[in-house]
């Protein structure tokens, strides 16, 4: 039985992360702003904290942890990181978090760390053709990020390499690409498109038109949380330090998204691009080159089955919000 740290465990991807934890049968202490919105946390202790506060990190973070998984950030979708507004916080945030648990981390005898980077810091000049973008771990280089948001996490990530190298620190480094899957944000503007779509779709009715921010050709990849653990995982166990992509290959564009949202609802709906000022890049897409040799793994399962999933969880929530719209089903 290890003991475990999940720093962010009161969001989506800790959430889950807490859970298989448990169910692998280690102890786990969550740390988070705030509670999980969604599932009763299954960590046995949580503590509800800043870890901007130096105090707390002390206080969560006071013994040699055999993994401690960082991934609190001030983040949200393209609604939240995108407009400009919350720059300031995102960065002065995330990087305070980051910067009290590596030397708190460094302090107590971490055994390994793993950071949760983001396919946000790789360059917008190579992502301009959304047929073509270039996202392959090599690229990250001469650095142009779109949004703050993708500058601190590659300041982070540059921090843990660097004690790694002078501290001997074990660290891993992934950078996600768009992770999804039920129990993760679907409202309020902190939602990213996967979750904003299923939304949309559910609460809409037959012959309703349905938003999709932008000319809906800009391209992504998404990822299913449960690939998304099982790339963490092997990470963790491996000696590869990373940075490295944990994501899907499988590139849509956004109206291709929400027309197979659509047809998983079985719901007649059409699409209505609207023009909002950021929509991020036009295309994004992992390479899974790296992971596959490094890890001799990469992730696989088709979009449409995490996104059924997703969709038949946040119907549900759709719904128990809005009682009315059951008759409409
Ligand atoms: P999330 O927003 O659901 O979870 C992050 C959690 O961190 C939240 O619960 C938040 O309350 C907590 N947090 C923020 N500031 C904190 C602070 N000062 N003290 C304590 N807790 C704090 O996001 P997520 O989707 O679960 O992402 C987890 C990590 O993975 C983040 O670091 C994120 O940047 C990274 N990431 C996620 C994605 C994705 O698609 N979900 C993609 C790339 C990178």
């Amino acid at each position: 039985m290890k003991k475990v740290l999940v720093c962010g465990a009161g969001g989506f991807i800790g959430g889950h992360l807490v859970k298989k934890l448990k169910r692998q049968g280690h102890w786990v202490r969550g740390v988070d702003l705030k509670l999980h919105e969604y599932s009763p946390s299954m960590a046995d202790e949580f503590v509800v904290g800043d870890l901007t506060d130096q105090a707390l990190v002390r206080k969560v973070l006071d013994i040699p942890f055999d993994e401690v998984y960082q991934l609190a950030a001030d983040m949200g979708g393209a609604g939240y990181l995108f407009t400009g507004d919350n720059d300031a916080n995102v960065m002065h945030n995330s990087a305070l978090v980051n910067l009290n648990i590596i030397q708190q981390a460094l302090k107590v005898g971490v055994k390994k760390l793993f950071y949760s980077s983001s396919a946000c810091i790789y360059p917008a000049y190579n992502q301009e053709d959304p047929q073509n973008p270039k996202c392959s771990e090599d690229s990250a280089y001469p650095a142009m990020p779109d949004s703050e948001y993708g500058w601190e996490k590659l300041f982070s990530e540059r921090l843990f390499q660097a004690f790694n190298r002078n501290y001997n620190m074990d660290v891993r480094i992934a950078r996600f690409h768009n992770i999804f899957g039920p129990e993760g944000t679907y409202t309020g503007g902190k939602e990213k498109s996967p979750a904003a779509i299923c939304r949309k779709v559910a609460e809409a009715q037959d012959g309703d038109g349905i938003e999709v921010w932008g000319d809906g050709q800009q391209t992504r990849s998404y990822l299913y949380i449960d690939e998304c653990l099982e790339g963490i995982e092997r990470l963790m166990e491996s000696d590869f330090v990373g940075p490295v992509n944990i994501g899907s290959e499988e590139m849509i564009t956004l109206n291709q998204l929400a027309e197979m949202v659509m047809k998983i609802a079985n719901k007649n709906l059409y699409i209505k691009n609207i023009d909002v000022a950021h929509t991020g890049v036009r295309g994004r897409n992992s390479d899974n080159k790296l992971i596959k040799q490094k890890l001799g793994w990469a992730p696989s399962a088709p979009l449409v089955n995490g996104m059924t999933k997703t969709y038949q969880w946040i119907n549900a929530q759709v719904h128990a919000q809005m009682p009315e719209l059951v008759k409409a089903d």
